[in-house]
C-alpha cells in the first residue's frame, strides 16, 4: 500500500523490477503537457516539457527558440504578428 501522500492520481505509476526480484511500483510526478502557441494552440517545437525543477537546470537557449516570440507563438502566427501592427512597435525597441 502506498503512503497516503502517494494515493493520488496526480502521480504516474511505473512498474519496476528491483535487483532482489521484487516487482514494485514507483510513484513519479507527471510531466506537464507541451507548450502551445498563444494564438492557434498548436504545440510548439523546441520548447521542452518537463518538471519545472528540471527545466530550470537547462540553459536559456535550450528552453525556447531564439527568435522574436520564440516559445510563445508558432512560426505561422509569428509571421502574421510581424506583418501586422506589431511591426511598428518592434522598430521602436
Ligand atoms: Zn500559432
Amino acid at each position: 500500500m502506498p503512503t497516503p501522500a502517494q494515493r493520488s492520481r496526480s502521480f504516474r505509476k511505473k512498474k519496476v523490477n528491483t535487483p532482489s526480484g521484487k516487482a514494485m511500483i514507483h510513484y513519479l510526478k507527471k510531466k506537464p503537457g507541451p507548450a502551445r502557441c498563444a494564438v492557434c494552440k498548436l504545440p510548439l517545437h523546441g520548447v521542452p516539457s518537463d518538471l519545472p525543477a528540471r527545466i530550470r537546470k537547462l540553459s536559456k537557449t535550450k528552453k525556447r527558440p531564439s527568435r522574436p516570440y520564440g516559445g510563445n507563438l508558432c512560426p505561422a502566427c509569428t509571421r502574421q504578428a510581424i506583418k501586422s501592427k506589431n511591426m511598428a512597435r518592434w522598430k521602436n525597441d
